[in-house]
């Protein structure tokens, strides 16, 4: 297949040429490309062809060989707390309100600070860099630490502009976070790696007056709606005695259910309300390894794909997964799909690879730049060495990403063009010190929740 660019001979901006045993471009679907050379031309895809195909242009080219490798899009982690990294392993095996109420709020009102925030950023991304996570969906106080660190980093991300009707160390009040979120939506909104969304914490801690201006704004910056929405059946039980209403529908009633909304863990939905995700085009993001560890019950997710939902894939943080690795959760959302339908053909290989790259990069709305290997695209791609011989024999290289390939075989990550994992390293962080950052907030953490 030839998709040259006709530029290429004339535009002076960096080429790279990736020649990989195998292309899996996700779009179109099911597709694998075999002995193909992938051409970047700074931040974009500018050519895929067969390699025996290439001519090296008379311009200079970085070329990259990766035998036995297998190029895949860079995944999308569509729902994070990255900062939550420092809280890993912290009070796990408890049930998520006393998870939340007892442990993780304690612990943040005593503990996060700008300093928490950035250096829980850091061991969150260096992680998902490495474990070929190339863009993700955070949620988050000191917002604007997060986008700092994604910038120097080199990661794509969707920074959510967090609103809670409880008091923090980044806002006191609801008025607070909207102006504070919004000023960091200023500063950042053109930098070409960070995106916005307002990200209104979950239906149980953000009021109906609220919610209406978020959906106003929303609409006014033409940007998307991050909810934590249906995560556990007492979180339903309780907001219908509350209120009558199932919290869907509830934020129906204040406007907020359209194509902007993201919608995390959806792991109770009723038919109609299936009817009225599609009707509406709401994106729904699938968190299993979370939703299992929390014993919060299960997203549908088979059912919401054959009704044409679209649905992502995330991690939520590691204080409730334990890690942020996107080639685990497929894993797991592919055989959990199969686990509670009692059915192997429901989410195959390459469906589930689509759910952690295009669905993620559609949920928010970005699937125009990101998602697949497409000409035109921009270059967010991940190198797995199939070498080894515990990744052979190779039949179907998408069976082999999905079911058995793990980060330690993620070896190059490019994120518009720039290189970012080499040879299974990080070029843009310091590992060492983001060690030494996170057991020192460990010793930091324990010695103020045992005060
Ligand atoms: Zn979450």
């Amino acid at each position: 297949m030839w998709y040259f660019s006709q530029a290429m001979d004339t535009l002076q901006t960096e080429l790279q040429a990736i020649h990989s045993s195998w292309i899996i471009p996700v779009e179109p679907q099911g597709k694998v490309y075999q002995d193909h050379t992938i051409v970047l031309e700074g931040d974009r895809i500018a050519a895929l062809m067969p390699t025996a195909k290439w001519r090296a242009p008379a311009r200079p080219v970085t070329e990259t060989v990766l035998s036995e490798h297998v190029l895949i899009p860079g995944l999308v982690n569509a729902h994070t707390h990255s900062p939550m990294s420092l809280f890993r392993g912290m009070a796990d095996d408890r049930p998520l309100t006393e998870w939340l109420e007892k442990h993780i709020w304690p612990a943040e009102s005593s503990c996060v600070n700008r300093e928490f925030v950035r250096h829980g950023t850091q061991l969150a991304v260096m992680e998902m860099l490495l474990g070929g996570t190339t863009c993700f969906n955070d949620m988050y106080f000191f917002p604007d630490e997060t986008a700092a660190v994604a910038i120097e980093a080199g990661i794509r991300a969707m920074i959510g502009m967090i609103v809670i009707n409880f008091p923090s160390k980044w806002a006191s009040n609801v008025n607070e976070y909207l102006r504070k979120g919004q000023a960091v939506h200023d500063r950042y909104c053109a930098h070409p790696l960070i995106r916005f969304s307002f990200a209104p914490h979950a239906p149980y801690t953000v009021d109906d007056t609220c919610l209406k201006r978020i959906a106003t704004l929303a609409d006014e910056l033409d940007i998307p709606v991050h909810i934590h929405l249906h995560e556990t059946m007492s979180e339903i039980e309780a907001a219908v005695a509350a209120t009558g209403v199932r919290p869907l529908r509830r934020l129906e009633g204040l406007g907020l259910v359209s194509p902007r909304l993201i919608a995390v863990h959806m792991t109770s939905i009723e038919t109609g309300e299936i009817e009225l995700l599609a009707r509406t085009g709401c994106q729904v993001v699938h968190c299993p390894e979370s939703n299992l560890k929390l014993g919060s019950g299960f997203c549908p997710v088979s059912e919401l794909l054959e009704n044409q939902v679209n649905v992502a894939c995330g991690t939520d943080s590691a204080a409730s997964n334990n890690d942020l690795d996107m080639l685990s959760e497929m894993r797991t959302a592919a055989l959990v799909a199969k686990g509670i339908t009692q059915n192997p053909c429901v989410l195959p290989a390459a469906s589930a690879l689509r759910m952690a790259t295009y669905n993620g990069a559609r949920a928010l709305g970005m699937e125009s730049d990101i998602g697949s290997l497409e000409v035109g695209k921009l270059a967010d791609i991940v190198a797995l060495n199939l070498g080894d011989p515990r990744a052979h024999p190779i039949y179907d290289p998408s069976s082999q990403v999905v079911y058995s390939t793990h980060r330690d075989q993620v070896r190059e990550v490019w994120v518009g063009g720039r290189h970012v994992v080499q040879n299974g390293q990080i070029a843009t962080l310091d590992p060492e010190q983001i060690r030494r950052n996170a057991d020192n907030w460990r010793d930091r953490i324990t010695a103020k929740l045992n005060a």
